[in-house]
């Protein structure tokens, strides 16, 4: 059981391994995503868009240096704690070059994005020098969505460059005093009231993804809704209100769909259109949102379990589902028969119980596998109660070909034990023996004894007859007090030397019988038959030969065995 049980599970991980359940673990993970509650906004944080009307009214994308420099200085006029620009800017954009760089050199917080995975796009040359640059770089996942963030790269040079999530959230927590702290040997950081954990490759539903850099898995606050928007236009005309930025995170880029920034995340549907995906400065302000609510207030992070704990996950279900199968399948057995207490329904709710219990954990911060224990589940209740229903098929028919009292073969049995030997035997020609024993003066010792010292004698005989004939031979109750032995390949000497042993050890027990006239222990007659010493057309006439020969044993004497022969 518990052998079955582990290989079932193991079964299930090999298959995990293989990536076979991965693109499924991910689909329930973003299920999660979406079938939780939103949370509050994240008022500590500030986006400027960039529509399609916003691009329009600029008249030219890119924007030109002037109203870039104009929306920079607007911005810092309020003084914010750090303003994100998660717009390229490595070439000069005509007019108002130096009136840009002006801006730039003046604005100590801001944070300009450059590229360096994949096809690399540089940062601006000024904000590069002022090394106020931030990776705007995003993790996709094999299936293209974006579940995880990177928070820092380690350049070749040594250097650890920050994504730019990373990079404002901790500018905007510097003044608070909060910085990370390594602890442990894990990589994980301390940071304020939370912890941020590093990503490995066999994360959650993850199988050997690449956890190069520091990643995070992505705890959403929510699509565009979470934050607070302003589109450029509005800043740029001063249609603000007079606090709107100060103290706060800003961050500012495109979400205009002709810019094409966009990505799928846990929120996209994949039966819908590119709408749903989310632009990559929302994605960023995710991060940063992430990290600032960890350290501030404690906001859970997305925690996963190593592998030997996911393998107790998935095996302890397994086990369960093992043993309810068995439980109920047994009660089946017994009669107890009810759709909600039959095996595939415990099944099925087992496995409704996984999906349950990954959600509420996934509520509570912890991302367990949930596809790979329902497929172990699943399977194994299958196999389980396959495996009970021919057990019990199996035992159910033995227990119609058992003899109740004496547990050995029934007369059922024999009949179709004989005919199957007399067919094998004619085609053979070899010879088939039949031994047909009753009990001396039965009637007599139940007289004497009662009926249930009768019965434990009728064990006995069963016994010694079951003990005396060979594995391949067949010892059976007839009926009543009398008793039936098929031997195939045995000739009629060597048969009736056996129904001798019968006797001779029979009476070897010296179970008393005062009442027999034959002995004064327990005592049967054998009638002993072969189809070579007679001329028999079917099995019956076997028996009705032996049976001929049990009479004249009775009539001899009783306490004996005797050879059929023809006169
Ligand atoms: P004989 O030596 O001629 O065989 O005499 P007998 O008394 O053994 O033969 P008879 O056929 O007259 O009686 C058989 C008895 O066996 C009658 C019946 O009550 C008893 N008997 C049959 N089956 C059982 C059983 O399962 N348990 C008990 N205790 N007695 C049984
Ligand atoms: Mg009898
Ligand atoms: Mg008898």
């Amino acid at each position: 059981m518990l052998f079955l049980t582990f290989g079932i599970s193991g079964l299930a991980i090999a298959l995990n391994y293989l990536k076979i359940f991965q693109s499924l673990e991910w689909s329930a993970y973003d299920t999660w995503f979406r079938l939780r509650s939103t949370e509050a906004k994240e008022k500590r944080i500030v986006v400027v868009t960039i529509n399609e009307s916003d691009i329009g009214k600029l008249g030219q994308w890119p924007m030109s240096d002037i109203a870039l420099s104009q929306l920079i200085d607007k911005i810092h006029q309020q003084q914010p704690r750090a303003i994100g620009l998660d717009i390229y800017r490595d070439l000069p954009v005509a007019p108002g070059t130096k009136e840009l760089e002006t801006v730039l050199r003046s604005t100590p917080n801001l944070v300009g994005v450059e590229k360096i995975i994949g096809e690399k796009i540089q940062p601006s040359p000024i904000l590069q020098e002022k090394n106020q640059t931030a990776l705007s770089d995003l993790v996709r996942d094999g299936d293209g969505t974006i579940r995880r963030g990177l928070l820092s790269v380690e350049l070749d040079s040594g250097q650890i460059k920050l994504g730019l999530g990373t990079r404002l959230a901790l500018m905007y927590l510097a003044p608070a005093g909060i910085a990370p702290e390594p602890i442990g040997e894990t990589g994980t950081l301390a940071l304020g009231k939370g912890r941020i954990i590093p990503f490995n490759s066999n994360d959650g539903g993850y199988v050997r993804a690449d956890a190069g850099g520091f990643q995070i898995l992505i705890n959403y606050r929510g699509t565009e809704t979470s934050f607070d928007r302003i589109c450029i236009n509005d800043v740029l005309n001063d249609r603000i209100p007079d606090n709107l930025f100060s103290d706060r995170l800003v961050l500012i880029g495109s979400i205009a769909p002709s810019l094409n920034d966009f990505f799928p995340t846990p929120y996209s549907d994949s039966r819908e259109s590119l709408v749903k995906d989310l632009p990559g400065v929302l994605i960023h302000a995710n991060i940063a949102s992430q990290i600032i609510s960890s350290a501030l207030d404690g906001r859970n992070s997305i925690k996963t379990v190593n592998e030997p704990l996911e393998w107790i996950w998935i095996f302890a279900w397994t086990y369960s589902v093992s043993m309810l199968n068995i439980v109920l399948l047994d009660r089946q057995s017994d009669g107890q028969k009810n759709i909600f207490t039959s095996a595939p329904f415990a099944t099925f709710m087992t496995c409704f119980a996984i999906v349950g219990s990954g959600y509420l954990l996934f509520l509570g911060g912890l991302w367990l596998p949930i596809i790979t224990p329902v497929f172990s589940v699943a399977v194994s209740g299958i196999l389980i109660s396959w495996y009970c229903k021919t057990n019990q098929e199996e035992q159910q028919k033995k227990l119609a070909f058992t003899d109740g009292l004496t547990e050995i073969p029934n007369r059922r049995f024999f009949d179709e034990f004989l005919k199957e030997q007399w067919q094998k035997n004619r085609q053979k020609e070899r010879s088939l023996s039949i031994i047909l024993c009753d009990v001396d003066f039965f009637k007599k010792y139940n007289d004497t004894y009662g009926h249930q010292a009768g019965d434990l004698c009728l064990k006995e005989v069963a016994k010694v007859l079951a003990q005396s004939v060979r594995d391949s031979d067949l010892a059976a109750r007839y009926g009543g007090e009398e008793f039936v032995a098929v031997l195939p390949d045995t000739p009629p000497d060597a048969a009736i030397a056996i129904a001798q042993r019968i006797c001779d050890r029979l009476k070897s027990l010296q179970m008393p019988h005062v009442s027999s006239q034959a002995s004064e222990y327990v005592s049967i007659s054998c009638g002993v038959t072969c189809t070579t010493v007679s001329v028999v057309h079917s099995p019956e006439e076997l028996i009705e030969c032996a049976d001929r020969a049990l009479y004249q044993a009775k009539e001899q004497g009783r306490d004996r065995a005797v050879l059929w022969q023809e006169q």
